[in-house]
């Protein structure tokens, strides 16, 4: 992409109402616009980090065997009156009449219609055990919206739900989820700590949050330090296996870690002094199972290998796609800008022309930025006519983790210079060879889809 086509509208001046510095961030960099309160449009760039995190997402969740769909967002009243929580949600649920005196709803969760769907086409225990899940827009009408799309009123969420036999069965399918989230956002770069946590408004009493460590984030959190050692790594799972998902669970799940709902300070008081930690956090996660809540309010049975007809048990699993993107610049982000971790940035290098107009330069960035894409590589090459330094705001601003700096001088030399914005570390290299660096870093894995 050339910037002079591009549609970045950066700002030069801090926004007021911005309060953290993913916010302040996120309007800087002309990711995000809002439209209302707690409600954005996705300029451009942002939503191309925005489908980055969906294509993890979705890489992830078919790995383990969930299978996408989707959803509308605006749901019909009945069905929430089926399982008792068109009353029982209370004001955060956007309720919508239509033009025939229907009442409807802007799906706040999905767990009524997806065991809508299931009752009409599951009936028996060999279609068991079934995973669906979808991307979609969320509205919660929050008293409070705030800190950018960190807490929206609409917001976008994957949303998955379990349909199992036993309560065994779906302990597996919770377990599963588990492992795959840990995995999600450890390929975002986060450190995301499940928690036990409370299960609120969609009910049962099995739960983890996953939080991310942030003194900016909204839940109290105690915990043992010694969960920070943990990683999962590129570890091989089977996610059929029941004992691996379960160990892998135990690794994860022994050691003490609780948000301030469930926090126990007897048993806080357990783990060796210097490991307690009081800390704040940001929720991107939760898993739910909950049995045969919805099941038995809405009908929802199979027939088991004796014949007998039993509620389903369920479970409902939850990623916040869009805080995610606030969550990972509270993590990654210095007083320049933001630094993409290499899995998700919007572009996979910089090219800053140093003397646009100057022939010779200007025939070497064009080379320079022919030779990344035929590598399969998305660069962002400044060629606007703008002074060097507002060229460098830009870059580290909008954070792409590799600038390549391509100038007169170095172009008599046959160099450029390739900086790294995480180290700011620098190195003069050969055209060619950048490419191929930046080639080789990136797996194959990593390369964004072309707008
Ligand atoms: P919170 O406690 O932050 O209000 P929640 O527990 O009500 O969230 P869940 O029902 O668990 O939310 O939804 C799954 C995920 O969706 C959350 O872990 C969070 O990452 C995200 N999410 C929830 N509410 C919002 C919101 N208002 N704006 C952006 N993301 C949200
Ligand atoms: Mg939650």
């Amino acid at each position: 992409m050339r910037l002079s086509r591009y549609f970045l509208p950066v700002l030069r001046e801090t926004p007021a109402e911005a309060q953290i510095a993913s916010h302040r961030l996120m309007l800087r960099a002309g990711m995000i616009k809002q439209a209302g309160s707690g409600i954005y449009s996705w300029l451009p760039l942002g939503y191309r980090v925005l489908r980055n995190i969906e294509r993890i997402v979705h890489e992830e969740q078919q790995r383990a065997g969930h299978i996408p769909m989707l959803m509308p967002t605006l749901q019909s009243a009945d069905l929430w009156r089926e399982s008792g929580r068109y009353d029982a949600y209370g004001k955060e649920l956007l309720r919508i009449r239509d033009r025939h005196g229907r009442d409807m709803l802007y799906g706040p969760t999905n767990e009524e219609l997806i065991t809508d769907i299931f009752r009409a086409h599951v009936f028996s225990y060999k279609d068991l055990p079934l995973t669906l899940y979808h991307i979609q827009w969320k509205f919660r009408d929050e008293i409070r919206p705030r800190f950018g799309v960190m807490r929206g009123r609409e917001f976008l969420m994957k949303d998955g739900y379990n349909f199992d036999i036993s309560k065994e069965a779906a302990l597996h399918s919770y377990n599963r989820h588990l492992v795959s989230y840990l995995r999600t956002y450890e390929r975002m770069g986060l450190q995301a700590i499940p928690m036990r946590a409370e299960s609120g408004p969609i009910g049962g009493d099995t739960t983890h949050e996953f939080l991310v460590l942030a003194e900016t984030g909204e839940s109290g959190v105690f915990y043992d330090s010694a969960i920070t050692d943990l990683t999962f790594g590129d570890r091989a799972v089977d996610y059929d296996n029941v004992t691996q998902c379960k160990a892998i669970l135990d690794e994860f799940t022994s050691r003490y870690a609780r948000t301030d709902e469930t926090h126990d300070e007897q048993a806080f008081l357990q783990v060796p002094e210097g490991r307690r930690r009081v800390a704040r956090a940001i929720e991107v996660g939760q898993i739910f199972y909950f049995g045969t809540k919805y099941a038995r309010a809405m009908g929802a049975t199979v027939q088991t290998a004796d014949g007998d007809n039993v509620p389903v048990h369920m479970g409902s699993h939850g990623i916040g796609v869009s805080r995610l993107l606030g969550a990972i610049i509270e993590a990654n982000h210095d007083d320049r800008g933001i630094i993409w971790p290499e899995s998700l940035t919007p572009f996979h290098a910089g090219i800053v022309n140093l003397r646009q107009g100057d022939d010779e330069t200007d025939a070497a960035c064009e080379a320079l930025y022919a030779a990344l894409r035929a590598k399969g590589l998305d660069p962002l090459y400044d060629d606007r006519g703008e002074r060097a330094g507002a060229k460098f705001a830009t870059m580290d601003m909008i954070g792409l983790p590799w600038r390549i700096t391509v100038g007169p001088r170095g172009v008599a030399r046959g160099v450029v210079e390739l900086t790294h914005r995480r180290t700011g570390k620098s190195e003069d290299l050969p055209a060619p060879a950048a490419a191929r660096r930046l080639a080789d870093l990136y797996r194959p894995g990593q390369l964004n889809e072309r707008d």
